[in-house]
Parts: structure tokens; C-alpha cells; sequence
């Protein structure tokens, strides 16, 4: 006889392992954030000053195995970059200007005594890993594959020297929308206190000793209720640098682009040198120089400086709405986001995710 019950049974279920990990894989995507997730797949290139650069390697994404006496370690002898896999609405993917990546990543390499990269072989790693991966690039609107070269040396030895054994990685970090309820102008901290650079210093090269530096400062920044933290320079402390990780401009008056010139102590952004040219293009007065504290602070009080914005790979291009300092605060960030600022983000968007022709030959598609 057969037994029934009212309830219905419920069926518990246990996917394939194979299955769980597409589901995972799914929900990740579904709501990445930043830098939280990573992919399958992690590339490794090693190099010694014997054989130069050798042994590359498509592995699993897994933990590093280091000597405790890796220079890496006390010296920090280390340096990275910071770029995107982009889906265009074909499924195609995308990379922005790989080869100034690759050739700061060299520059970087210069300054930290560590082997200078092939720009090749910097643009092969990270097709290399993207077309393991590429199922982990998202396509929702403003999302992106985040690419994480690095370098480090991995010499087991304690002198202070420059290491002869190094090792390449690249990772990749699926990445959300930036601003997930839209772009939203944001507060800047002036850190008076603290410097990221030094004259002669390491402040034009990515490593990871000048975030170390900046991490302090970013944390009274967020205590003022701000998104970044902004560095004048080193010596004075009078002239704009940039934010604790992205460059910064002004937008005046007369509609002039300003942006701090490169001064051996910024970081020389793949994003900034792109928003110069688009500038450029539009017959748009650019100025590379000098700018003071006290221009941006007494142009936002009379108007001559319209807007102001920082730009980086991630956040691309954010409206700075207000800047605050010990002694003063300036702007509202309740106002809305600056027209020409806008309209540049668009632009630089609409080429990054193919909605716009490639007019520079920025895109490669991996
Ligand atoms: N300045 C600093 C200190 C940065 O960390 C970054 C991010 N790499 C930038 C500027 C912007 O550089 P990019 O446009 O190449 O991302």
C-alpha cells in the first residue's frame, strides 16, 4: 500500500562539485565587488640574473610557497600594475593600452632594481591568463575583469642588494560597478602631515611601499568623511600631486584642462595621459604644469575652478565635489557632477567597452 503525505516532500539537493563551482562562480559574478574574488588560473614567470626570464607558467590560482628569507619580505622589493579585461556587447573581450601598463611596469622594474619585463611578454601573460579565465570577465553594465601583474624578489638571501631571483605573477579579480548607485561627486582629504613621495624617491613607480605609506593618511581621510586622500608635494607641501591612488584635475573657468605635471614623484596614470589626448581631440586648452593648494582652494570659493575630478583604472574618472583640510573646507559634494568631467568619463567609457570607435588603437582584444 502506498503511504501519502499532505506536505510534499522536499528534495535536498547535491550538485556535482562541478556544478557547485559553476554556481559559485555565478553568484560571484552576480555581485563581485572589488578585489575580493579571484579566478581559476594565475600566471608565474620566473627570472634569475643566470637565465633571465624562464619557466612561464598558466597553474591554478593557489597560495605563494616563499622562503621566510625572501628579499621580498623585509625589503620590499616589489612593484605591480593595474589594468581591465572589458566585454564588449559582441562577447569579444578587451584590454585598454596594455603595452604603457607593460612599459610602467618597466619603468617601475628600473626604480626597484628588479628585471625589466618584456612589454611582450607583459601583454602575452595577461592574454595568456584572460583566455583561461575568460569565463569570469562579466558583462553587466560597467563591470570588468581587474588584472593584477606583480613582481617580487624571491631571492633567499638577507644582504641588502638587489635581488637576483625574481618572480612575475598575474591574477585576475572579477570587479563590479564602481559607483553602485551611480557616479557621485566625493570629499578629498589634503594630507598636511604625511607625504607618499620624496624628492629622488620611489614616487613615480607602482610598488607597494608608496601604499604602505599612503595607508595612514587614508585612514584620516576616511575619519573626514572622505573618499581619498590628496598628496602635495613632498618638499613644500604647496604644489597638487595626486590621491592616495588616482591623478587628479581641475576643469577652470574659461574651460581649460589642468592637471599636475608629471614631477618625478606621481605616478604617471594610463588614465590620465588618455584623458589628456581625449581633451586634446575635443581642441580643448590642456595644461600639464604647476598647481597650487591655494588655486584649487580659492578657484572653488570664486568659481575660476568649475571642476575638479580624479581618474584611475579603477573608478575611471570620479567628480571631486569638495576639499577639506585642517584649517579649511571647500565645495559640496550635494552638488551635481561637472559637465565636462561627465562627458569625459562617458567618452573614455564608451571606447573601454567598445561603444565608441577605437580611434588611438588603445583597445587589444585578448
Ligand atoms: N596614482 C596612483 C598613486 C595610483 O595608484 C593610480 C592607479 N594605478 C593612478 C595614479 C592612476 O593610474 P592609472 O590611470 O594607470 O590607473
Amino acid at each position: 500500500s502506498s503511504v501519502t503525505t499532505d506536505t510534499p516532500l522536499a528534495f535536498r539537493q547535491t550538485p556535482s562539485s562541478k556544478a557547485r563551482i559553476l554556481a559559485e562562480r555565478d553568484a560571484i559574478l552576480a555581485n563581485p565587488g572589488f578585489g575580493k574574488h579571484f579566478t581559476d588560473h594565475m600566471v608565474s614567470i620566473d627570472w634569475t640574473v643566470e637565465a633571465g626570464w624562464h619557466d612561464a607558467q598558466v597553474t591554478p590560482y593557489g597560495p605563494l610557497l616563499l622562503d621566510p628569507a625572501a628579499s621580498v619580505l623585509h625589503y620590499g622589493q616589489e612593484i605591480f600594475e593595474g589594468m581591465k579585461a572589458y566585454r564588449h556587447a559582441d562577447g569579444s573581450i578587451w584590454t585598454f593600452r596594455p603595452e604603457a601598463n607593460g612599459a610602467r611596469l618597466q619603468r617601475s622594474a628600473k626604480r626597484l632594481a628588479l628585471p625589466e619585463l618584456p612589454i611582450d611578454l607583459f601583454v602575452e601573460s595577461v592574454r595568456q591568463l584572460v583566455k583561461i579565465d575568460a569565463n569570469w570577465v562579466p558583462s553587466a553594465p560597467e563591470t570588468s575583469l581587474y588584472l593584477r601583474p606583480f613582481m617580487i624578489a624571491n631571492e633567499t638571501f638577507l644582504g641588502v642588494r638587489s635581488a637576483q631571483k625574481a618572480a612575475y605573477y598575474v591574477i585576475a579579480s572579477p570587479a563590479g560597478p564602481y559607483f553602485a548607485k551611480g557616479v557621485a561627486p566625493v570629499a578629498i582629504w589634503v594630507s598636511s602631515d604625511y607625504a607618499r613621495a620624496a624628492k629622488g624617491g620611489t614616487g613615480a613607480a607602482k610598488c607597494g611601499g608608496n601604499y604602505a605609506a599612503s595607508l595612514l593618511p587614508q585612514m584620516e581621510a576616511s575619519e573626514h568623511g572622505c573618499a581619498q586622500v590628496l598628496f602635495c608635494d613632498p618638499q613644500e607641501g604647496k604644489y597638487l600631486e595626486e590621491l592616495g591612488g588616482m591623478n587628479v584635475f581641475l576643469v577652470m573657468k574659461d574651460g581649460t584642462l589642468v592637471t599636475p605635471e608629471l614631477s618625478g614623484s606621481i605616478l604617471e596614470g594610463v588614465t590620465r595621459s588618455s584623458i589628456l589626448q581625449l581633451a586634446r581631440d575635443r581642441g580643448m586648452k590642456v595644461e600639464e604644469r604647476k598647481v597650487t593648494l591655494d588655486e584649487w582652494r580659492r578657484g572653488f570659493e570664486t568659481g575660476d575652478v568649475a571642476e575638479a575630478f580624479a581618474c584611475g583604472t579603477a573608478a575611471v574618472v570620479t567628480p571631486i565635489g569638495a576639499l577639506k583640510a585642517k584649517d579649511f573646507e571647500v565645495g559640496d559634494i550635494s552638488a551635481p557632477a561637472g559637465k565636462v568631467t561627465m562627458s569625459l568619463r562617458q567618452e573614455l567609457t564608451d571606447i573601454q567597452y567598445g561603444r565608441l570607435p577605437d580611434t588611438h588603437g588603445w583597445m587589444t582584444r585578448l
